[in-house]
Parts: C-alpha cells; sequence; structure tokens
C-alpha cells in the first residue's frame, strides 16, 4: 500500500510527509492551498491529498455524530417527564429519541430515516462502539465503515459486539466495504450464530416489495428481506434459465436477461412460455460464452501457518524494498522508479520460485493454455475473489489470468490468478504492472506508481 510514512530526503515538498498526518486543524489548513496549487502537484501526490481530504472529512463526521450524541444524551435523560403512555395509539406522544430525530431532521435538511440512523449511529459511536468512534475521528475508517461496524454488531451480545469490532478495527483501513462486511459477519456468525439467526427472523417479519422511481425515468422494483434462501433460489432460477438461452445463441447481457424474464414471471406468465418468448426475440451473433457456473463448491486450502508465515515476511520486504525507493527518488520519477523495482524483485526471485512451484514433479504446471480443473479449483480456493485489491467478484466468475501470458508465462500455480473482466482489462492498460512475486503473492503497482500487496486469501 502506498500509504507509507516515507523517508524525506532534502527538498521536502508539501504532500510527502502528509500521508498519514491526523486530520484535525493543522491537516484542515494544508488542504485549503488555493486550488492552482494542484496542478504543481504529482499524480501520486494528488491522491494523497484526496486520501487526506478523506480523513479530514471522517473527522468532521465524527465531531458530528458525537454533537448529536450529546443532544440526544440531554434529551433522552429526562425521558419519563414527557412519554407518558396513553392507550389511544393516534395520540401517543413521540418517545424522547424520535424527537431529537426530528430535531436533527430539520436542523440538517435530512429525511426522517436518515436522521434516527445517525441518531442510533452517534448513541452507538460514543458508547457500545466507542472504539470505532475514535478510529472515525482519527480518520482510519470513514463513515461508511463505520455504518457496516455499527450494522454488523446491532443487536448482537455486548462481549461480542466488542469482539467483532475489535477484529473490524484490525484491517478496516484497507479494506472497502464489501470486504470488511463480508469478513466480519463471517466472524459474527462464528461468535453468535443465535443472535444473527433472531435477527434473520426479524428482518424477514419486514419482508415487502419495494418501489421507487429513478433519475432515467425508470423505475426500481425490489423485493427486500426475503429470506436469503428463497432469494437465492429465485435468483439461480431464473440464472440458469437466462444461461440456456444465452447458450442457445442470444447476444443480449446475462442481466437484461434475467430482467426479461423476471418481468415476465411477475406478470404471471409461466417460465417455460416466459423462455419461449424470449428465445425467439434471439438476435443472430453469437456472443461471449457466460464465465461457467460449475456448481462445485471450491474446496477451502487452508494456508498452513508456516506458508502464511513465509508469504507474510516476503511481503514485509517487498513494503520495504519498496517504501526504500520511494525516499529516494524525486516525485516526478516515482512510477518509473517503483515499476522498475518491482520488476526486479519479481526477476530476482524467479528461479528459486520455479524451484519451490516444481517440487519433485518433472514438468511445471500444464502444457495447455486452459488449466486443468484441479489446478482452476487450487487457485480459486488462493483467491476466492478477483485480486484487485478492491474487487468483490467471485474468482468462479473470474477468468484466470497467466501473469505472465502464456507463452512464456506457464500455466501454472505459479502463474495464475482470478481477474474479473474489469481488472483483467485493467492489467492491460498503460501505466498498470501486476506481478506474481510467488505463488498466490501479487503487487499491483498503479500508474502514479502506488503498490497494493495483494495476499492469498487467509480461511
Ligand atoms: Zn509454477
Ligand atoms: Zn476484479
Amino acid at each position: 500500500m502506498s500509504a507509507q510514512v516515507a523517508e524525506i530526503g532534502g527538498g521536502q515538498r508539501e504532500w510527502e510527509d502528509r500521508v498519514w498526518f491526523p486530520p484535525g486543524p493543522q491537516l484542515a489548513v494544508c488542504l485549503s492551498g488555493s486550488k492552482e496549487r494542484l496542478a504543481d502537484l504529482t499524480d501520486d501526490e494528488l491522491l494523497q491529498v484526496a486520501a487526506a481530504a478523506r480523513r479530514q472529512t471522517s473527522w468532521a463526521q465524527a465531531r458530528e455524530l458525537a454533537a448529536i450524541a450529546e443532544l440526544t444524551r440531554r434529551r433522552t435523560s429526562d425521558e419519563d417527564c414527557g412519554a407518558e403512555e396513553s392507550g389511544d395509539p393516534e395520540y401517543r406522544v413521540l418517545s424522547a429519541r424520535e424527537s431529537v430525530a426530528e430535531e436533527v431532521a430539520v436542523a440538517l435538511s435530512v429525511t426522517g430515516n436518515a436522521a434516527a440512523t445517525l441518531v442510533h449511529l452517534a448513541e452507538q459511536l460514543t458508547g457500545p462502539l466507542a472504539r470505532t468512534g475514535e478510529a472515525l475521528g482519527a480518520g482510519r475508517v470513514d463513515m461508511a465503515k463505520a455504518r457496516v461496524i455499527c450494522d454488523v454488531t446491532e443487536g448482537l451480545p455486548g462481549d461480542v459486539a466488542g469482539k467483532v469490532q475489535c477484529v473490524a478495527l484490525e484491517k478496516a483501513s484497507e479494506q472497502t466495504t464489501g470486504q470488511l462486511r463480508r469478513r466480519i459477519k463471517r466472524i459474527a456468525q462464528r461468535l453468535a450464530p443465535q443472535a444473527i439467526e433472531e435477527r434473520k427472523r426479524g428482518a424477514v417479519r419486514h419482508r415487502r416489495l419495494e418501489l421507487w422511481d429513478t433519475p432515467s425515468g425508470t423505475s426500481d422494483l425490489a423485493l427486500c428481506d426475503l429470506a436469503a434462501e428463497d432469494a437465492h433460489a429465485i435468483f439461480n432460477k431464473i440464472t440458469a434459465a437466462a444461461n440456456g438461452i444465452k447458450a442457445d445463441g442470444d447476444p443480449r447481457p446475462l442481466s437484461t436477461l434475467r430482467a426479461d424474464l423476471a418481468t415476465a414471471l411477475l406478470h404471471g406468465v409461466e417460465l417455460p412460455e416466459a423462455v419461449r418468448t424470449l428465445l425467439s426475440r434471439t438476435g443472430d451473433e453469437s456472443d461471449v460464452a457466460s464465465p461457467s457456473a460449475d456448481g462445485g463448491e471450491a474446496v477451502c486450502a487452508r494456508l498452513d501457518d508456516d506458508v502464511d508465515e513465509r508469504l507474510g515476511g516476503l511481503a514485509g520486504e517487498v513494503e520495504r524494498r519498496l517504501n526504500h525507493v520511494r525516499g529516494r527518488v524525486r516525485p516526478r520519477e516515482l512510477p518509473h522508479a517503483i515499476r522498475q523495482a518491482a520488476r526486479h524483485i519479481d526477476d530476482q526471485l524467479a528461479d528459486a520460485r520455479d524451484t519451490a512451484c516444481q517440487g519433485d514433479e518433472e514438468c511445471h504446471g500444464s502444457p495447455d493454455y486452459r488449466p486443468p480443473a484441479a489446478m482452476r479449483r487450487e487457485i480459486e480456493a488462493r483467491h476466492s475473489r478477483c485480486v484487485f485489491p478492491t474487487c468483490n467478484q467471485p474468482s468462479r466468475r473470474c477468468d484466470l489470468d497467466h501473469t505472465i501470458p502464456w507463452r512464456p508465462g506457464l500455466t501454472c500455480r505459479c502463474n495464475l490468478a482470478p481477474l474479473c473482466r474489469r481488472h483483467h482489462r485493467l492489467k492491460q492498460t498503460a501505466g498498470w504492472r501486476l506481478h506474481q512475486i510467488w505463488p498466490g503473492l501479487l503487487i499491483w503497482i498503479t500508474p502514479s506508481g502506488g503498490w497494493y500487496i495483494v495476499r492469498p486469501d487467509r480461511q
């Protein structure tokens, strides 16, 4: 990750030492430089400015929530005087909490729902989730991630919520909201399966069909809070039918076919009839094969600890060496220097990597371009998602990319990694580089000279 404290040489530039500059009044001053100055910054510095501004935003949001929490405390401390129960629901007065949400809504010009969410978040982040509140104030997580932590811990017993929060904060700064949510949901599920089950049952009671209009003049129709099994079964059934239509040569994207099928079904058309109607509208181009979804659940490859440790050591060493380069070159030379350094590391490891990968076997990998099924499963188990740092695409829906293109690149576990279509294209895009320096350990180099190290999943 490029966000590391850089060693600064003689000619200091404005942003070089701002990487982990904490948010607050001083950072606000740094960020308030006149706009023209942005034009003088390097690409790398511009990204640091953006990251600094985001930290500053988080800091301000923590203040907003702290103020709301304080007001809520004042209003709810004398709750008993206001809210006497009247039998008639028509005349029920608002609870102190509902009332303060309305105060917040008008003061901030947000909807009542948004305000109620803010009040709840404010109470959590200054109460049971105070450590998340501190991380927000320090710019280590942003508001979206704080919300994820608050959502996932909702309704959990206090000690479990505390543990989940603790685990969440370990990695939250380098994870997207999707990655964070997945990770801590899994942990919560393990720690408090019963509470999760109860919460689910409660949510299902509020299942509903929602409709809203979009800015483009279309409308969205959504079935919300279905039991997950139901929703997945429906989705899979429609997907299977859509895949069948595609296999018959329909050039339309799978998502379009799914939407058309679902629309027909909700209009009361039977599935076989809906499929026939769509098929009769099939164009004549035969198009891209849909990515294979061979239901075989990838076996979880549990990394044994010493492999994990070795990879961790290697990742740390790469990080240290790239940082060293970063500290020594002038900002304009950074992208080139980092690309070279990464290639150098890759070259240096090549022999050892080949030997390690080959093991006792005569030949290295498979002779074909397409990996055999067992190899594919191994690669998919090693990375359950596309290997771009922020991507959530499950690897069984990805291409297995040859990190070094096939021939001279091998079809082998040291040269394959899942990439979704989008990030496959990104890899081919000017300025981007991807190295697999050890089986499953990859480094992305960005056009501005940043780097992101991707390690195998830890199950
Ligand atoms: Zn190999
Ligand atoms: Zn991707």
